[in-house]
């Protein structure tokens, strides 16, 4: 077990000036369904740190205080939560805009309770609040909350322009992509009340440090189609991919999209996933560490070339990767 330090975390200002690109590819309308459909295409994202956020700390009860570290988040971006007292916490719940958010101890710390906070890309730009309920020593609930301001993310829209032809996928296609789209949620869905991981999260691949794409908007023929919910790495194809961190493998296929993907569990909601793999060298059920080669860099699925696509999923919340590799261990 290794504590996330709260006051570690940066923020970097990632420059999403891409280019516009016009494609033509059949499969646009089937990116509400698969929102990991991506290119080879790379815009620069250099990660600038800008000045660190504040922590926000608010006195909840007698000795109980909960403090984030930020009191405003982008669409797309993390946050650590902590809850601090000077005798042992009682069980605690927590909540974020309607779902549960799981606390965790690290170690025999029965004095501090941590969290991540999930934003996903597509979260409404509003304040919302973070509740912390529990038992107090009469046994009567207690609770506790901060507002937390959900900003809107620094995107690029893409507007393309399609054959309507290809908007349209076959019968087929949209049945193996809604089965897949089915199992992704099922996993997704499933969260490992444990700290799989252990220190901080790496990026996928060695000597590779910027990617891009990550919240891309995209307009289809003047429609909305969901964004792009993962980091786009170039790479040449055969290039070894690493866990990002320690887990279990929940899934291991080929699917239509995504192609050759690997999903790995890192307990409390926390999921990475790498996609379009030439070759898988991982299967489900396997505990992999962090650094331990799960597949090779490759173009299958719906891509125009070689990549890596690198997904991490908090609690649901699709956030960019280069955000959790940010914390510090
Ligand atoms: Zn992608």
């Amino acid at each position: 077990m290794t504590p996330i330090t709260l006051e570690s975390l940066t923020y970097p200002f990632f420059n999403t000036s891409a280019p516009r690109i016009l494609f033509t590819m059949p499969y646009f309308r089937l990116l509400t369904l698969a929102s990991f459909a991506c290119f080879s295409v790379f815009p620069s994202l250099a990660a600038a740190a800008t000045t660190p956020p504040a922590t926000l700390r608010k006195p909840c009860a007698p000795g109980i205080t909960l403090a984030l570290n930020s009191a405003s988040a982008a669409q797309g971006s993390l946050l650590l939560v902590k809850v601090q007292s000077k005798n042992p916490l009682p069980d605690m719940k927590s909540e974020w805009d309607g779902k549960a958010i799981p606390l965790w101890h690290e170690g025999n710390d029965a004095i501090t309770l941590h969290g991540l906070l999930g934003i996903d890309l597509e979260q409404h730009p509003a304040p919302y609040e973070w509740k912390l309920t529990w038992a107090g020593p009469n046994g009567a609930s207690q609770s506790c909350g901060v507002s937390v301001v959900v900003r809107a993310g620094k995107f690029a829209t893409e507007r393309l322009k399609v054959e309507s032809q290809f908007v349209q996928p076959n019968p087929e296609q949209e049945k193996r992509a809604a089965e897949d789209q089915k199992k992704m949620r099922a996993i997704y869905d499933t969260l490992t009340p444990q700290q799989l991981w252990s220190g901080k999260f790496r990026l996928p691949l060695k000597g590779v440090t910027t990617g891009g794409n990550f919240g891309r908007r995209r307009v289809l023929n003047g429609q909305p189609r969901s964004p792009h919910a993962g980091v786009d790495f170039p790479a040449m194809a055969g290039t070894p991919v690493y866990a990002s961190q320690s887990g279990n493998v929940v899934l291991a296929e080929e699917l239509y999209y995504a192609g050759n993907t690997v999903v790995i569990d890192h307990g409390y909601g926390i999921y990475t996933m790498y996609a379009h793999l030439s070759a898988i060298d991982a299967h489900v059920g396997d505990k992999v560490e962090a650094g331990t080669e799960i597949g090779k860099v490759g173009a299958t699925g719906r891509v125009t070339g070689p990549h890596l696509h690198w997904g991490v999923t908090v609690q649901h919340a699709r956030v960019n990767g280069l955000n959790i590799v940010q914390l510090e261990p």
